[in-house]
């Protein structure tokens, strides 16, 4: 049950109803400790590249939004969350022993078809009032039917490991690289130890993120032990798929780098610039 409540449009099921707040990811993976909500300004200024841990306002039993309806929160909780926490639990030991490396290979036992319901979901809270047409119908339509399989194959999943750094939550843009001329339409979030994109109709331009699509073609009940070749990548700017570290950075430019909304505007920095964070580390402090 939410500590706060408005009325509005539910992120999922877009029926005007009382809004309930949620922990995104879900309190059980490992969303329950201190988080401190950054702007860009405090985060660049006054935070890592400065030597400093970034100011901002501090959540003290983790990060959510009031975005859905009871009956849709109550759902995808009792069904998607607990494949969350586990995949969660086993990064975080994975992320541990292997120190951080840029790549790390593993086989694990997960539910996928949950799992992958359960990270749409979390899309779906913090953006799903941004998402519009068929990509909205059909992600609703995959998230409130526990057995539906096969995400439709224009809409896809890639995930990473996040190096420690601000986590990144970059609503539904269109980033391009003018030099190159590719363009990728998507939103991203990162909460430890994994990041997350959604690309609509194209790909990230980072060939380092694993696709996790596939995870579809299971039933609810499988329980697969899946192998996983992942990257460890920085989120060092609000950016979508934008993973250079402060190194890289240095005497580059992404001058040539333009995100746009989907009306076709410039889109600066918009919501993200509210919800850099600072990272968390795993269980309570
Ligand atoms: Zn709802």
């Amino acid at each position: 049950m939410g500590k706060e409540s408005k009325s509005g449009i539910c992120s999922i099921c877009s029926r005007f109803r009382i809004l309930t707040y949620e922990h995104i990811p879900p309190a059980s993976a490992f969303n329950d400790c201190r988080v401190v909500l950054s702007t860009v300004n405090q985060y660049w200024n006054f935070g890592p590249g400065v030597g400093r841990k970034a100011p901002g306002r501090q959540l003290q039993r983790g990060f959510g939004m009031t975005t859905l309806c009871e009956a849709c929160n109550g759902f995808t909780g009792r069904v998607y969350a607990f494949a969350l926490a586990a995949w969660v639990k086993r990064g975080f030991e994975l992320l541990e022993r292997r120190n951080l490396a840029p790549t790390i290979e593993f086989s694990t036992l997960l539910y996928p078809l949950p799992l992958l319901k359960q990270i749409l979901t979390m899309f779906l809270g913090l953006h799903g009032r941004e998402l519009g047409g068929p990509v909205k119908s059909h992600l609703r339509n995959f998230v409130l039917n526990r057995e539906m399989k096969y995400l439709d194959p224009t809409l896809r999943v890639w995930t990473y490991f996040v190096a420690p750094g601000p986590l990144r939550n970059t609503p539904p843009v269109i980033s391009g690289d003018v030099f190159t001329g590719k363009f990728t339409f998507g939103s991203e979030f990162s909460f430890p130890p994994f990041g997350y994109m959604l690309t609509i109709d194209s790909v990230p331009q980072d060939n380092r993120l694993t696709e996790i699509s596939y995870f579809s073609r299971y039933s609810y009940h499988d329980l697969k032990s899946i192998s996983l070749r992942l990257n460890t990548l920085p989120t060092h700017t609000p950016f979508l798929g934008d993973t250079r570290s402060f190194k890289d950075m240095e005497g580059t430019s992404k001058d040539h780098m333009v995100m746009l909304d989907f009306n076709g505007s410039l889109n600066e920095t918009t919501d993200c610039q509210k919800l850099s964070r600072q990272a968390i580390k795993p269980g309570k402090s």
